[in-house]
């Protein structure tokens, strides 16, 4: 990879982490977010910062994407400021962003009359506590990875300095329908333990006793006793991952299922909670925060559980 020109669009809670394993290719990486203090953390590292992500992408032959929605990575790479417009015929874009697959096939096929390279490979997994933040910057993130089979090649050394578990799952659109599948299983994990532990609490038992408990039991998942225990352990409920982007993953799969013709019973509760802790000016806490908003609709505090009666 020595030869490689490598580029990292949005530096946020995930991506400033990939600035380090980037580097690490041959000390050199582009850089572009709207956030200059994010900027200038990666410049901090080593990083050269570019003006815009025209400017970026014209320099480039990989470049990685960590952006928070699908309406920010078609302004990247479709604005008249964007990739699309800088980026040279042969250029790999490997966009690490959990968007719905529609985009990713629109991004797959604009790319590919510029003569570039559009792989979708959002990520999952990690680190406990953290689950993306924590997985990127232990470099132990796992990727489903959607779009041309010889583009994943290319990519593949690049991914891998990002995360330890790389799964090809067919043409564009692919990686991001299975992320959004994997998502809305997390996120029901999140909201069935914040009801869960709220009961406890009420009945008397502290949440780290019940994830002492149901470590051993069949109320176990990778949710509930890697990513919320830590966080109860920690009383630490920043993100990580902002209810903003769990609810955004929920709607995208609410639409996915739409198209498809599938009842999503369970994902439209968990999409209306997110909303109910967005309206309350909680987006932007870590999802793990639905514990705490569970407890006061039940009355209570989870840390402080109640006396049972007898
Ligand atoms: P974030 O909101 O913390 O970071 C996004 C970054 O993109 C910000 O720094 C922002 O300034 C920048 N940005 C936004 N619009 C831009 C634009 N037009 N041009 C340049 N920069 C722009 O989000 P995050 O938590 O880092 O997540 C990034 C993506 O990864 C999201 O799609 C998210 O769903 C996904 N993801 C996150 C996690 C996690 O644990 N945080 C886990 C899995 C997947």
């Amino acid at each position: 990879m020595q030869d490689l020109s490598l580029g990292l669009i949005g530096l946020g809670s995930v991506g400033r982490h990939y600035v380090a394993h980037l580097l690490k290719a041959n000390g050199r990486l582009l850089v572009f977010d709207l956030d200059a203090a994010w900027t200038r953390s990666a410049e901090s590292e080593g990083a050269t910062s570019a003006g815009s992500a025209r400017e970026l992408a014209a320099q480039v032959d990989v470049l990685v994407l960590s952006l928070p929605s699908p309406t920010a990575v078609q302004a990247v790479m479709l604005g008249s400021d964007g990739v699309l417009a800088g980026g040279r015929p042969g250029l790999l874009v490997a966009d690490a962003s959990t968007i719905d697959p529609e985009t990713c096939k629109r991004l797959y096929a604009a790319a590919r009359d510029h003569g570039i390279d559009y792989l979708e490979c959002p990520i999952s997994g990690g680190q406990p506590g953290g689950a993306g933040t924590e997985g990127a910057r232990a470099a132990n993130v796992t990727f489903m990875v959607g779009g041309d089979a010889d583009a994943f090649e290319r990519a593949r050394p690049v991914l891998a300095l990002l995360g330890q578990k790389l799964f090809y799952l067919g043409p564009a659109g692919s990686g991001s329908t299975v992320k959004l599948i994997s998502n809305l299983m997390a996120g029901l994990h999140m909201l069935v333990a914040a009801e869960a532990l709220t009961l406890g609490a009420a009945a008397g038992f502290a949440p780290e006793t019940l994830v002492e408990v149901f470590r051993e039991t069949d109320a176990k998942s990778y949710t509930f006793t890697d990513y919320l225990a830590t966080r109860i352990a920690r009383r630490d409920f920043e993100p990580g991952f902002a209810v903003d982007l769990m609810y955004k993953d929920h709607r995208l799969a609410s639409e996915l299922a739409q198209r498809l013709g599938v009842p999503l019973l369970l994902n439209e509760v968990a999409l209306q909670v997110n909303q109910m802790l967005r309206a309350q000016g909680l987006g932007r806490k870590d999802h793990a925060e639905v514990l705490n908003f569970w407890g006061r609709l039940a009355g209570l505090d989870v840390f402080e559980p109640l006396q049972p009666a007898d």
